[in-house]
């Protein structure tokens, strides 16, 4: 790719951003669709995220992903927030507007699609949604808006998932959420769940451990979604297999987000199926020959 004095410049910030992928995928879709647009990481500190918008809208750069720690305190720096991000409470995509950036939030949208894409519907569903952070916000928000049937949020700090459970029946005027400690899902009575992982429990570099390790409530899954990808199968995901549910990493979370947020700086562009999925295969080939490298 040339990089000339039309291009159009995007990046992702965050704390850290060294390990970002999502350098690799934008630049792969503007290579392949022939835009010319670059993609970057920039690293910004807590407590800077205000000054590098505001840097960001001075340098005409064209759109910027949010990443940790900065996705929710990014949003009072911003010139409109669209309703879905507002719902969630946390925005992950900054799109260019005359007067600032307006704040979008496309992990929902790549939770979704990821999710779909593998076969799990959630319409009518019981669904066991472990953690409350920011991946999980925007999980019970897909879980709730798709009209599950229940939806246990089970979080190590407990007034969280009240907190968020509260939200999201409130949002959608539903009664459908119930919030439990973590060691409550013994009271679970449904059988043939869906469950959704997303706490940082089992991510690597602290791989090996599940947020629930009983085998017992494995059994009560039809299937398991993990928003980790790394590693590609945590220990969630094999206990969930070893117990028969159909599984599904974060590997397409991470694709789909990428897509929408594509999508949105260029309005004009829909990346085609076949595209996404040559892009998934390099994001495993980069994750993979991470992994070999660290093993060395
Ligand atoms: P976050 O806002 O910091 O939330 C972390 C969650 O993990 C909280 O619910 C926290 O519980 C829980 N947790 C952390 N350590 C725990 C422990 N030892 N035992 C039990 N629970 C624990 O983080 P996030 O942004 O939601 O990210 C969570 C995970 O999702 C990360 O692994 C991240 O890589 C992944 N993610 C993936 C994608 C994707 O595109 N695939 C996108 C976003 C995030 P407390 O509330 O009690 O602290």
């Amino acid at each position: 790719m040339t990089i000339n004095g039309t291009s159009k410049v995007c990046g992702v910030i965050g704390c850290p951003v060294e390990h970002s992928v999502s350098p690799m995928m934008h630049n792969f879709f503007s290579e392949e669709l022939g835009l010319d647009l670059v993609y970057a990481p920039f690293l910004v500190q807590p407590g800077k995220v205000g000054e590098a918008v505001k840097g960001a809208f001075a340098l005409n750069i064209h759109g910027l992903n949010v990443t940790v720690p900065h996705k929710q305190a990014v949003m009072e720096h911003l010139c409109g927030i669209d309703e879905g991000a507002l719902a969630i409470g946390a925005v992950n995509t900054l799109v260019r507007q005359a007067d600032g950036y307006k704040g979008y939030n496309t992990d929902a949208e790549g939770i979704l699609r990821a999710m779909l894409e593998a076969g799990m519907d959630i319409a009518g569903r019981t669904c066991i949604l472990l953690g409350a952070g920011g991946a999980a916000k925007a999980a019970a928000y897909v879980l709730v808006r798709e009209k599950a049937a229940k939806v246990y949020l089970l979080n190590r700090s407990l007034e969280k998932a009240q907190g968020l459970a509260a939200e999201m029946d409130r949002l959608f005027g539903t009664s459908v959420c119930q919030a439990m400690a973590l060691d409550d899902w013994r009271e679970i009575q449904e059988e043939h769940c869906l469950a959704v992982q997303t706490t940082s429990v089992g991510m690597s570099p602290h791989a090996g451990q599940a947020v629930i390790e009983d085998e017992a409530f494995y059994r009560k899954l039809d299937m398991a979604f993990d928003a980790i990808y790394n590693p590609m199968e945590t220990k969630f995901l094999a206990m969930a297999r070893a117990a028969g549910a159909k599984t599904e990493n974060g590997l397409g979370m991470l694709l789909y987000q990428g897509v929408a947020a594509y999508e949105l700086w260029n309005p004009e562009v829909r990346i085609p199926a076949e595209l996404a999925a040559r892009a998934r295969e390099r994001l495993i080939a980069h994750l993979e020959g991470r992994r070999l490298e660290g093993r060395r």
